[in-house]
């Protein structure tokens, strides 16, 4: 890479698709790491590895039926998710900073055709928290805390029992 060419780079997106992290992957990551804080660029990384987002991710956005569906730093989206399916994620993968013998818990039902999508909540037929308004207007992205987005009516009223 030229001397130019890092003076513009702003950003490197990384595309991450396996579930487990391997010795070699883990090497890339922490290359790409040190390269972020050397020419001072962000990495984004795409995957459905929440272990990777844990350990590499300052800030995270969760996408669903693709629509960003929660924005918030790491440790919001860890420790105080905002929408369910960010919860459902929480609760369907095991955790190092929980019991080894907690139940997972999966998210029962299919996402929507994306061809077919509705004006409504995409995840309102695999949501336990819908009220009527899901079922009529599409939740906007707002911001439920200082920096903290969620696309969901009822954000602020997610209680501290069903989060993870
Ligand atoms: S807007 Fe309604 S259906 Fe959608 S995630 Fe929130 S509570 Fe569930």
């Amino acid at each position: 890479m030229s001397d130019d060419e890092r003076e513009d780079l702003e950003h490197i997106v990384v595309e991450y698709y396996t579930q487990h992290l391997n010795h070699l992957s883990t090497e890339i990551l922490e290359l790409l790491k040190d390269l972020s804080k050397e020419f001072g660029v962000a990495i984004i990384v795409i995957t459905h590895n929440l272990g990777i987002v844990a350990r590499y991710a300052d800030r995270v956005n969760i996408m669903y039926a693709g629509r960003l569906i929660e924005r918030g730093t790491c440790k919001e989206i860890y420790h105080n998710p905002r929408h369910p399916y960010t919860i459902g994620l929480m609760h369907s993968v095991p955790r190092l900073d929980q019991p080894r013998k907690t139940r997972l818990d999966p998210i029962e039902g299919q996402p929507p055709e994306m061809i077919d999508l509705k004006p409504i909540c995409s995840f309102l037929d695999r949501c336990k928290f819908a009220i009527d308004r899901c079922s009529n207007e599409v939740p906007p992205l707002r911001e439920v805390e200082e920096g903290h987005l969620s696309a969901c009516w009822v954000a602020e009223e997610l209680g501290d029992s069903e989060k993870p």
